[in-house]
Formats: C-alpha cells, sequence, structure tokens
C-alpha cells in the first residue's frame, strides 16, 4: 500500500519554488514527463483557456495524469497583460496536485516560477536533443518575461559563445543583456535578418500574432524552439520554415491547433503526421536531426504536465528540506 501521508496539505510558496526548483531539477522533471507523454505512460486532459472579458485577462485551466511519475493535478491560472504595469508578472497560476489513488487534495504550488522554468526546460531539453553539437551562436527573438529563464537554461545545452538578439522594443534588451554578460557570452542586438544569418539555435518567445522570422532568414542546420504561440492566432515564424523542418513538439494535439503548427496545417504546408513527439527523440524512438544540415523545430506549447512534473518535484523537495507549509485538513 503506498504512503497517503497523513492527510496534510503543504503549502509550497513562489519563493520556495525558487530556492528549491534550480535548472537541472526542471529539465530532469520535463524531460522524464516528456518520455512518459511518448510511451503512453502520462496523459493531458483538454485545456480551458478562455478570455474572461475583464482586465484583457485569459484564464484557464491546464490538467492531467503521469502514472509513471504518479503525479495528478492541474495548474489554474492564464495571462494577464497589463499586471507587468503595476509590478507584477503577466502569468499567473497555481498548481494543485492531488493523491491519484485517492483524490485528496496534497499540495497547493505557486505557479508562476515553475511556469518559467519548466518552458525554459521544454526548450533547453528541445536544443539538447536536436541542436548540432557545434552550435555557437544563440538568438533570442523576443525580451519579455520569460526570456532570461530561456537565455539561462539553452546556454546550459551548448558551448555557446554569443547571443544575438531581437526584441519589437529594442530598448527592452538590456535586461537580456544583462543575462547573456552574467552567462559570459557577448552580446548582440540585431535585425531578425541578421539573427536568422548567425544563429545556430533560435528561441521565440514573443506574443507576436504575424511571422517575426521569414523562410529566407533561416540557415541549414539551424535549430529553432518556436516557444510562443501557445492559443490560436499567435505565430511568431514563417510557416514555410515548417515545410522544410523536421518538426518535433511536446504534444501534436496542441501543435496542430493552438501551437506554431496550426498556420502550416491550415495552409497544407505539414500534415499531423510528420510532427513528432520531442518524447519518441528522448525515448530513442526517433533518431530527430538526422544530418548537420537538416532544420529542426520544436513546436513548444505548453502541457499541464510540465507544470505537474516540476510542481511534484518542488513539493517533494521542499517536504525533505522542511520548507513546506503544513496544513491538517
Ligand atoms: P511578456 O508579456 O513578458 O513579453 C512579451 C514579449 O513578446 C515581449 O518581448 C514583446 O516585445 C513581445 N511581443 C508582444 N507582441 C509582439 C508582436 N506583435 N510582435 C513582436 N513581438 C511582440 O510575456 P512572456 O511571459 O515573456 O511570454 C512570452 C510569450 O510566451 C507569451 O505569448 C506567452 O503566452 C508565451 N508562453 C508560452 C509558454 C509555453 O509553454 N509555450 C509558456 C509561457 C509563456
Amino acid at each position: 500500500m503506498r504512503d497517503h501521508g497523513n492527510g496534510d496539505l503543504l503549502l509550497v510558496s513562489e519563493a520556495v519554488c525558487q530556492q528549491v526548483i534550480d535548472q537541472t531539477s526542471a529539465f530532469d522533471a520535463v524531460e522524464a514527463v516528456f518520455a512518459a507523454m511518448a510511451n503512453g505512460q502520462a496523459q493531458n486532459f483538454p485545456v480551458v483557456r478562455q478570455a474572461i472579458g475583464y482586465a484583457d485577462a485569459l484564464y484557464g485551466f491546464k490538467s492531467g495524469f503521469d502514472s509513471a511519475g504518479l503525479v495528478l493535478g492541474v495548474k489554474s491560472g492564464g495571462y494577464w497583460p497589463h499586471n507587468a504595469d503595476n509590478g507584477l508578472t503577466n502569468h499567473q497560476s497555481t498548481i494543485f496536485l492531488f493523491d491519484p489513488d485517492t483524490g485528496c487534495l496534497q499540495a497547493l504550488v505557486g505557479g508562476n516560477y515553475l511556469t518559467a522554468v519548466r518552458t525554459a526546460a521544454a526548450s533547453a531539453v528541445s536544443i539538447a536533443h536536436l541542436a548540432r553539437a557545434n552550435a555557437e551562436v544563440i538568438g533570442m527573438v523576443g525580451a519579455g518575461h520569460q526570456s532570461a529563464f530561456q537565455l539561462r537554461a539553452a546556454a546550459a545545452q551548448r558551448d555557446f559563445k554569443k547571443v544575438v538578439a531581437w526584441n519589437r522594443s529594442p530598448k527592452n534588451l538590456q535586461q537580456l543583456e544583462s543575462v547573456a554578460v552574467g552567462l559570459g557570452l557577448d552580446f548582440e542586438a540585431v535585425s531578425p535578418e541578421q539573427l536568422g544569418a548567425s544563429a545556430d539555435v533560435i528561441i521565440t518567445i514573443t506574443s507576436a500574432f504575424g511571422p517575426l522570422l521569414a523562410d529566407a532568414d533561416i540557415r541549414p542546420g539551424t535549430h529553432i524552439s518556436c516557444m510562443g504561440t501557445d492559443t490560436r492566432g499567435k505565430q511568431e515564424v514563417d510557416p514555410e520554415i515548417m515545410s522544410r523542418s523536421r518538426v518535433f513538439t511536446d504534444e501534436i494535439a496542441q501543435s496542430i491547433s493552438i501551437g506554431e503548427a496550426q498556420h502550416a496545417i491550415s495552409l497544407g504546408l505539414v500534415t499531423a503526421d510528420a510532427i513528432t513527439s520531442i518524447g519518441e527523440v528522448i525515448n530513442g524512438q526517433h533518431q530527430g536531426r538526422i544530418n548537420d544540415d537538416d532544420v529542426t523545430l520544436f513546436d513548444g506549447t505548453g502541457v499541464g504536465l510540465q507544470d505537474l512534473a516540476v510542481a511534484s518535484a518542488a513539493v517533494r523537495l521542499a517536504d525533505k528540506q522542511g520548507l513546506a507549509t503544513k496544513i491538517s485538513l
């Protein structure tokens, strides 16, 4: 009989999540759950995401069950675009974990920091498995809240020497520049065309609704992590790029409906069966990159199981270190 605890509810705050979950633990949790998804051991349930008609907010639920890790739960929250003006993170979320044997609520976990690290971890997992081993220049498209997390996690995957970056408002590139400098990397603000011409790995992490990178900008051998498109209508790259790329994703159903692939699919440039789950590459069921001059594209749409995986790791570590607050139910 599994230990179901003593009925305590564990509260793990944002600050504690930052203390206990580092880039490596997030990477490991996300890589493991992508592998479980590809093996059929973990399943995401249908996502609810709605404009609430107030504060321009998008609100919803992402839930799932990982039978390999025995993690059941839901992330509730969304995107409040005006929060940054008031010193708050635009993404706001909380993760609820339940005992899969009993349905009892086990933990409430702050989801803001975890959303950023699990999203960065997804992109980093794709770089680890798909980018050329000799990649030296990383291109960042976007300079919002997620971008610094993305750059730090990506930088751990290859021996990068330089960051080239573009943002709609160039003055917002300063924070990304200080992250790059802190990592010991050269930094240059460039146009999208220059970015494509020099980057070996590109991360797009914006809220754009139209292509920021043209097909002609992308060189053979590039790996692109498209991380910003997680809603119908959003778009970051020219769909033609997909037709000449090996395309991978966290979850195919999301990729073709709310991910970057939605556009290439609706134009008939790619079909769903040409898109591979990154978990298959992790599990060795798919080769991933085949040639050095392949363009590989990871469509990171963001699945609930990523949130649950890092939240479960946070609860385990916080409990072990005596950092979780316990409430008797
Ligand atoms: P943010 O609001 O802090 O930053 C938004 C970024 O998008 C800025 O760089 C801004 O300049 C850029 N941008 C906005 N509109 C643009 C446009 N029309 N053209 C070009 N650039 C534009 O947001 P964030 O927290 O950094 O998140 C960035 C995006 O990533 C959001 O759209 C968010 O929904 C998405 N996201 C995806 C996942 C996932 O798992 N795939 C997870 C978290 C966030």
